[in-house]
């Protein structure tokens, strides 16, 4: 499912990169294609998934 790879990419950029700089970005983006489509879903069904510590 998109969004579980989505939040696993996001967590391993984390382990690259701990703030959402445009170089975070950059590694999920190379990693996950469908990132903007996953932020969608994740939009719409709330930021249980989006852990930021
Ligand atoms: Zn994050």
């Amino acid at each position: 499912m998109f969004v579980i790879d989505y939040v696993i990419v996001h967590e391993l950029a984390h382990l690259l990169e701990s703030n959402h700089t445009p170089r975070f970005w950059n590694i999920v983006r190379t990693q996950a294609p469908p990132m903007e489509k996953a932020k969608a879903w994740l939009k719409e069904n709330g930021q249980i998934l989006e852990e930021d510590v």
